[in-house]
């Protein structure tokens, strides 16, 4: 797929590794249509398209809500007239150990840590997948998606909701490649390893720098290699089905 013209949604797209991906698509000409919780910082990142060759559009829009899912999608083909592209890259962490025994005192994850994140990073992966797959058919665009899987879901201490969603988010990139080959329609994933993002820089500085000398590249990944990456899957129309690991070689 040639990028100039074309529409992607990206979701999470104010800020992090959606900002940069916006940024970097926006460069070869895409319109892009930036989701996010925050008008104003969605504001901000469609600027900063615009300022970088392309055009752009914000849609508040909480990816775990069907209703308000179903009304952007339709939304964003209203506005541009198709859709070519979907990058689910919105999450969330609320990290915390299943069970913890500390001074003789038992806590264990609340329901409510291990809900919101299968809610955002699953549930809302799987309602922009179907909202926009649809629309993509509706309208006969070609396209792809490209799903923002983790390293974590290989299963991380302290991660079992989010692992759980990151690993249900690659199983799914391979379910929804098998179904929408025929309507022309590519799924494939990103699991990035830790990049230099608000996400990251929430850990412990402990627990970052041990992590980051265990990283046989010696330092965590940049969000411009993320763009990259996607902006690959989404230029190569033989690539569906699979996940691109960008880790610096951490899980070798
Ligand atoms: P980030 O926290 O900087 O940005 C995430 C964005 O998603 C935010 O703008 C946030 O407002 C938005 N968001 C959260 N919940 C939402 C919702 N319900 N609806 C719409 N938008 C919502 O995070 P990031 O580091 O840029 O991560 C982006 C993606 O990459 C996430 O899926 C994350 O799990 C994944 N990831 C990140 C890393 C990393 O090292 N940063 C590593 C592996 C995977």
């Amino acid at each position: 797929m040639q990028l100039k013209d074309k529409v992607i949604i990206i979701t999470g797209g104010c800020q992090g590794l959606g900002r940069a991906m916006g940024e970097y698509l926006a460069a070869k000409g895409a319109k892009l249509a930036l989701v996010d919780l925050n008008q104003e910082k969605l504001d901000d990142a469609v600027a900063a398209c615009k300022a970088a060759g392309g055009d752009a559009r914000a849609y508040l829009c909480n990816v775990a809500n069907e209703e308000q899912v179903t009304h952007m999608v339709a939304q964003v083909a209203a506005d541009f007239g198709a859709i070519n592209g979907l990058v689910n890259n919105a999450g969330i962490l609320r990290d915390g150990l299943t069970i913890k025994v500390k001074d003789g005192e038992l806590s264990k994850m609340s329901l409510a840590q291990w809900q919101s994140v299968i809610d955002v990073n699953l549930t809302g992966v799987f309602l922009c997948t179907r909202e926009v797959a649809a629309k993509m058919i509706e309208l006969k665009n070609d396209g792809a998606i490209i799903n923002i899987s983790s390293i974590s879901r290989a299963g991380n201490m302290g991660q079992a909701n989010y692992s759980a969603a990151k690993a249900g988010v690659a199983a799914d990139t391979v379910v929804w490649a098998k179904e929408l080959a025929r309507y022309g329609i590519r799924v494939a994933g990103v699991a990035p390893g830790f990049i230099e993002t608000d996400m990251v820089a929430s850990m412990k500085p402990e627990a970052l720098e041990k992590m980051t000398s265990g990283i046989p590249l010696k330092r965590l990944g940049k969000p411009l290699e993320i763009a990259h990456s996607v902006a690959y899957i989404l230029e190569n129309d033989y690539y569906t089905g699979r996940i691109l690991e960008l880790d610096g070689g951490l899980r070798l």
